[in-house]
C-alpha cells in the first residue's frame, strides 16, 4: 500500500512535466519558412493574367492549306496591358519568325508600351456564325494578332497574314485608314493615345531594324496595325 501511494504521488509530480514539456514540443513546426511556396500578385510577371492559352491544333482549326499550317509555330509573350498588369497571350506566326516576335515583346513589354490583348484568331471568343474568319471581331475587340488564313482587306488575293508573315498590332489606336475606310470602325490615329505606333515607337524601330516592313509607312493607304516580314515568295506556296 505504502508502494502504491508512492508511484501515485510520483505520477502526479510528473504529469504536467510530461504535459507542458515532451507533448507540446513534439508539435513544434518542422517546416523552415523557406519552404512555404510564395505568393505573387496576379499582373505580375511571375502570376500573369492569362489571355489565351490554347495549343498549337486549337489555334489552326480554322481552315489553311496542310502545307501553310505545318510551318506555323505558337509563341506565348507577355506583355502590359491599358489595365497595368502583365498579362499573357499567344500569336500564331511562321516558324522562322518566332524569335522576332520574341524580341518585339521584350522591347514592348522592357518599355511599358501597352497591348491590349495576344490572342489567336481561331479561339472560340472569335468564333462567330460557325466561323473563325472574322478579323473584325479581332479588331474590334483591339486584338493583336498572327496568323490568319484571309483575303487582303478589301481585295481578292491572300494577306500575307495567311503565311503567318503579318502581325497587327492594337487596331484600335492603330487602324487601317484608305480614304473613308477605317478599320474597325470608328478608330482614330492619336499619336498621343496610349498603345499607338508611331515611327518614334520602340515596337516600330524594332520591328524594322529586324528587317519588317510597317504599313504606317506606306503611301497608298496607311495600315498603322501592320508590321510584315515576307519569307517566301507567297506563289512559291500556291
Ligand atoms: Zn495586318
Amino acid at each position: 500500500m505504502r508502494l502504491l501511494r508512492s508511484i501515485y504521488c510520483l505520477f502526479l509530480l510528473t504529469y504536467p512535466l510530461v504535459l507542458s514539456g515532451c507533448v507540446i514540443k513534439t508539435y513544434e513546426p518542422q517546416i523552415s519558412p523557406a519552404a512555404y511556396p510564395r505568393i505573387y500578385p496576379l499582373g505580375s510577371s511571375e502570376n500573369p493574367i492569362i489571355d489565351s492559352n490554347i495549343t498549337l491544333s486549337q489555334a489552326l482549326r480554322k481552315f489553311a492549306p496542310p502545307e501553310i499550317k505545318e510551318k506555323q509555330g505558337l509563341v506565348e509573350v507577355l506583355y502590359y496591358s491599358f489595365d497595368g498588369k502583365i498579362h499573357k497571350g499567344q500569336i500564331i506566326i511562321d516558324k522562322r519568325l518566332a524569335e522576332d516576335i520574341r524580341e518585339v515583346f521584350m522591347v514592348a513589354l522592357n518599355d511599358k508600351f501597352p497591348i491590349n490583348s495576344v490572342i489567336p484568331i481561331s479561339h472560340n471568343r472569335f468564333f462567330n456564325n460557325g466561323n473563325w474568319n472574322d478579323d473584325n471581331q479581332s479588331m474590334l475587340a483591339n486584338n493583336t494578332s498572327g496568323f490568319n488564313y484571309r483575303m487582303v482587306t478589301a481585295g481578292k488575293k491572300l494577306s500575307n497574314h495567311a503565311y503567318g508573315f503579318a502581325v497587327d498590332i492594337n487596331p484600335v489606336q492603330n487602324p487601317y485608314i484608305k480614304k473613308d475606310v477605317v478599320l474597325p470602325k470608328g478608330a482614330v490615329y492619336d499619336i498621343q493615345a496610349p498603345g499607338t505606333l508611331t515611327p518614334e515607337s520602340s515596337v516600330v524601330k524594332t520591328f524594322k531594324r529586324l528587317g519588317w516592313t510597317w504599313g504606317g509607312e506606306w503611301n497608298s493607304l496607311k495600315d498603322y496595325q501592320h508590321f510584315e516580314k515576307v519569307l517566301t515568295a507567297p506563289e512559291a506556296l500556291k
